[in-house]
C-alpha cells in the first residue's frame, strides 16, 4: 500500500502561505504564525532564526486542523486556550469573551483615578477599599486591577452570571497569584446592600453590541450573552448605571466600557443618575470607549 504523498512543510513555507491565506479570508496573518509557534512549541524569534525547520507529520496535521477551525470562525485564543491582557496570561474558553486590548484603557483609567485620590490614612480609616467588576468573564479586568493594587489595601470582588465563566476567572486568579472574591450574580442581584459594604469603585465591560449589528456574525464563536444587549446595546449599561448609586459610596467611581457610538447616550445616563465629573475616554483607535463618573456627594 502506498502512503499518500503529503508535502513536507517548513516554517518558511508556512510564513509564505500565511500571507495568502490571510488575504483570502478574515484570518489575521499573526494568528497563523502564532498558531504555528504554538503547535511547534517555539518562541517568536524562531520564525526568523529557523526558517528551514521541517514540521513533523503530527505537527503538520495539528497545524492544518487549526487553520480549518479558524476558517470555521474559531479565534486563535480558543485554539490555544490563552490570551494575554495587561501583560498577564489568561485562560479563555468558549464560555468567556476573549479580552480585547482596548479594555486595557478601562483598567488604566481606573488606576489613574485611584492614584489621584487623596491618601486618607486617618486612624479610623484603615478599612480596605473595595472594588467591584461586573460581568467579569475571564476575570481580566478584576485580576489586572488586583495585580496592580496588590500592595495597596484593596479588596476586589468580581461577579458573573455564568458559572462556567466564573470557573475560568477563578483559575486565572490563582495562576496570576491575586486574591479576588468571586460572586455568582446577575449584575448586582446577589451583592449585599449595606452601608459598610459600599464599593469605592465599580467597573464593567458589559455586553453592548446592538442585537442587529452585522459585526456579531464575525464574533459567533464567543458567548452572545457577553457581547450583545437589547435596546441598541444599551440595556445592560442602563441597568448598571441606574443601580450603581445603591452600591457605590458617595464620591466613588463608576467606569464602563461601551460602543464607539454610545458615548453621548452613556454620558447622559451617568448625568441622569446623579454622577458628576462625567467624561469619556477614547480607545487606542481614537473611538469613544470608556465613560467614567463619580457618584455625587450630598454637598456636590
Ligand atoms: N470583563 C470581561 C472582559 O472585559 C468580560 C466582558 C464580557 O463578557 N462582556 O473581557
Amino acid at each position: 500500500m502506498t502512503m499518500p504523498n503529503i508535502q513536507k512543510m517548513t516554517v518558511k513555507d508556512i510564513k509564505q502561505q500565511a500571507k495568502t491565506i490571510s488575504e483570502k479570508s478574515a484570518i489575521p496573518t499573526f494568528w497563523i504564525t502564532d498558531w504555528l509557534l504554538y503547535v511547534i512549541n517555539k518562541p517568536a524569534l524562531f520564525l526568523m532564526t529557523d526558517p528551514d525547520y521541517l514540521l513533523s507529520a503530527t505537527e503538520q496535521e495539528r497545524f492544518a486542523a487549526g487553520i480549518t477551525q479558524m476558517h470555521n470562525g474559531i479565534p486563535l485564543a480558543y485554539l490555544t486556550g490563552t490570551q494575554e491582557f495587561w501583560s498577564l496570561g489568561f485562560k479563555v474558553n468558549e464560555h468567556t469573551l476573549i479580552p480585547r486590548p482596548d479594555t486595557e484603557v478601562l483598567v488604566e483609567q481606573v488606576l489613574h483615578w485611584i492614584a489621584s485620590q487623596p491618601n486618607d490614612s486617618t486612624p479610623n480609616n484603615t478599612a480596605p477599599k473595595r472594588l467591584l467588576d461586573l460581568g467579569t468573564g475571564s476575570g481580566c479586568i478584576a485580576i489586572s486591577l488586583a495585580h496592580e493594587l496588590k500592595h495597596a489595601s484593596w479588596q476586589v470582588t468580581a461577579a458573573d452570571l455564568s458559572l462556567e465563566a466564573l470557573k475560568v476567572a477563578q483559575s486565572n486568579a490563582v495562576s496570576n497569584e491575586v486574591d479576588v472574591k468571586f460572586v455568582h450574580s446577575s449584575w448586582y442581584q446577589a451583592l449585599p446592600i449595606h452601608e459598610n459594604e459600599l464599593f469605592d469603585v465599580i467597573v464593567s465591560n458589559p455586553p453592548y453590541i446592538d442585537e442587529n449589528d452585522e459585526h456579531l456574525q464575525r464574533l459567533q464563536a464567543e458567548p452572545i450573552s457577553a457581547l450583545s444587549a437589547p435596546n441598541y446595546g444599551l440595556a445592560d449599561i442602563e441597568h448598571i448605571v441606574q443601580q450603581a448609586g445603591i452600591y457605590l459610596r458617595a464620591g466613588g467611581l463608576l467606569a464602563i466600557e461601551h460602543g464607539f457610538d454610545q458615548g453621548l447616550a452613556v454620558r447622559q445616563l451617568f448625568l441622569n443618575n446623579n454622577f458628576n465629573a462625567v467624561k469619556t475616554v477614547p480607545d487606542y483607535g481614537g473611538n469613544e470607549r470608556v465613560t467614567l463618573g463619580c457618584l455625587a456627594t450630598i454637598d456636590s
